[in-house]
């Protein structure tokens, strides 16, 4: 069973780095989609102003239409003006153009209140534009970057599978199933050695008969409190590695 753990064991590593990998690549991913959602919400807001803005041009332009009418119109009353004989047709058609022209003045006041709104807009516009441009500079050298990390992680990436589907012919397919199954609900480690009695994936202390099956290594033994696989490491095949060198400096201490 150890014999089998083996090749499981250096899959386990190739996942971990594919992992790691692709939380790296997610928070790349994101960075850039927040510069594109920036960039893309002033274009939004560009193209909103010039659609207010456009809007008020229409407005402006059916007003002066409506100027131009009005003076058509007192340019006519005016010509009758003179071929009136009697008083109370005068009085009323003085009164008529009075009030047209102030019909005039009303429309002429809201041209000119238009006239200002559409400047602020257009201010504002200006405003928006000239930001976006910055963005847009400040941005270019930053996607650059981070879409080179992307290429660079998806190569390391495909170089990592390459590697671990090799692998995967070497073991057992009915252990490494298992195996997969838990990594799935893990996305950690899942086949972890026992370290002080006690399992190096959730730390809760096994009992020495647990230990004691694991070291036979006749079945696949898995953790009872997280599931994990359980194996068992010699001291020799730890030479050299950071696990052997604690272990020997506890046996140390204790003798
Ligand atoms: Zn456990």
């Amino acid at each position: 069973m150890q014999e089998m753990l083996k090749p499981i064991i250096e899959i386990q590593e190739f996942d971990m780095k594919m992992i790691r990998l692709m939380r790296i690549k997610r928070e790349r991913q994101k960075e850039l989609k927040q510069i594109e959602d920036l960039r893309a919400d002033l274009h939004a807001q560009v193209n909103e102003k010039k659609a207010e803005i456009e809007e008020l041009n229409k407005q402006i332009r059916a007003h002066e239409g409506r100027i131009s009418d009005i003076s058509e119109k007192l340019k006519a009353l005016e010509g009758r003006q003179s071929q009136i004989k009697k008083v109370e047709e005068f009085n009323a058609l003085t009164q008529e153009m009075t009030s047209t022209e102030r019909e005039k003045i009303n429309v002429e006041q809201k041209i000119s209140d238009l006239v200002d709104r559409k400047q602020i807009e257009e201010e504002l516009l200006e405003k928006i534009v000239e930001s976006l441009k910055i963005s847009e500079a400040s941005s270019i050298a930053l996607e650059k970057e981070i879409q080179s990390s992307i290429q660079m992680i998806n190569k390391e990436g495909s170089a990592l599978k390459e590697g671990r589907d090799a692998l995967s012919t070497t073991a057992d397919p009915e252990t490494l199933r298992i195996y997969e199954r838990l990594l799935r609900n893990k996305k950690d480690r899942v086949v972890v050695p026992i370290e002080n009695r006690a399992c190096s994936g959730c730390h809760i202390t096994l009992t020495a008969q647990h230990e004691n099956i694991v070291r036979k290594g006749e079945n696949l033994i898995f953790c009872e409190h997280c599931s994990r696989i359980h194996y068992w490491q010699e001291a020799e095949a730890l030479e050299g590695t950071p696990v052997a060198t604690k272990r020997r400096r506890r046996r140390a201490a204790a003798t």
